[in-house]
């Protein structure tokens, strides 16, 4: 297989939806082996289906260690080995400065920062003397207010800065850590994630879409919404040896919004 991920095997979290669907079958298509992770079997099996015998589904909540450290291994078993690991899973969060829980903050710790802290760990184990490359997916919210909710925010900034120290750390085992900070990208996280998504039918799924891309478009500097192959792209020149040389870095892909947004803007 050629490919500019060719020989590689590579684990995608969140891979049913949005960001995650895109990269799966991006790197797929450039060689990589690719092991798809999610909760719903139903379109995981069909996406891994679709990209053919390169492909796997392993169901895994990231909320939970064991189904990550479960992933990993199953990765390891498929295919023999692991070169990149996006830690890609996410989801919006519940609760403002006013109205927060202890289970509005756990949600949010472990499906946001659980997950990437949990991920490192687990394919650190596995990855061999040729090192690899760790992506996680971060935010623009964490480098600015008002660009998702209060708690979403704080824990994307915790995933940026855990990417600069698992970096430093992981360098001499010539393991690469970065973050991708998208900005506005178009996918059902904006009508309450990928679940809520499979309840409604497609029509109503593609209307949301179309007026969700007219919304980002009017927010974003390049005259256009971001969407899932937007980022997909920047994950692969982080996981490819083209970004061999980059460790540490936060890529932040947004069409320019990270500094068109003032305070004073609607
Ligand atoms: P999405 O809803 O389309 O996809 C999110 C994926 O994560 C889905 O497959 C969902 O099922 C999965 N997921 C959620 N909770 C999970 C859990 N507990 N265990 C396993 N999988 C789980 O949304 P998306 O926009 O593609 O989001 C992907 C990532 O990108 C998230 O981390 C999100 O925070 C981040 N992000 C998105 C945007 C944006 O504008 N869409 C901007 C910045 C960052």
């Amino acid at each position: 297989m050629s490919g500019r991920l060719a020989g590689k095997v590579a684990v995608v979290t969140g891979a049913t939806s949005g960001i995650g669907e895109a990269t799966a079958r991006l790197f797929a298509r450039e060689g990589a082996s690719v092991v798809l992770a999610g909760r719903s079997s139903d379109r995981g099996e069909t996406i891994a289906k679709e990209l053919g015998d390169a492909a796997r589904f392993i169901q895994t909540d990231v909320t939970h260690e064991d189904q990550i450290a479960a992933l990993i291994d199953g990765a390891v078993a498929a295919f023999g080995r692991l070169d990149c690991l996006f830690n890609n899973a996410g989801g919006p969060t519940r609760g403002t400065l006013a109205s927060v829980t202890e289970a509005d903050f756990d949600h949010a710790m472990h499906l946001l920062v659980g997950s990437v802290v949990f991920g490192i760990k687990h394919a650190v184990r596995v990855m061999g003397e040729d090192g690899g490359s760790v992506i996680n997916n971060s935010s623009i919210a964490a480098h600015r207010s008002a660009q998702g909710g209060y708690l979403y925010s704080a824990a994307k900034a915790a995933v940026s800065h855990l990417t600069h120290l698992a970096a430093v750390e992981l360098g001499p085992r010539r393991i690469r850590v970065n973050a991708i900070s998208p900005g506005a990208i178009a996918t059902p996280i904006f009508w309450g994630g990928s679940a809520v998504a499979s309840r409604l039918d497609a029509e109503d799924n593609a209307r949301k879409q179309a007026k969700l891309e007219r919304s980002l478009a009017r927010a974003t500097p390049l005259p256009r919404s971001g969407f899932g192959d937007d980022i997909a792209q920047a994950a692969l020149y982080l996981a490819s040896d083209e970004g061999s040389f980059v460790n540490g870095h936060d890529l932040v892909v947004d069409g320019g919004r990270v500094w068109a947004y003032s305070e004073a803007a609607p």
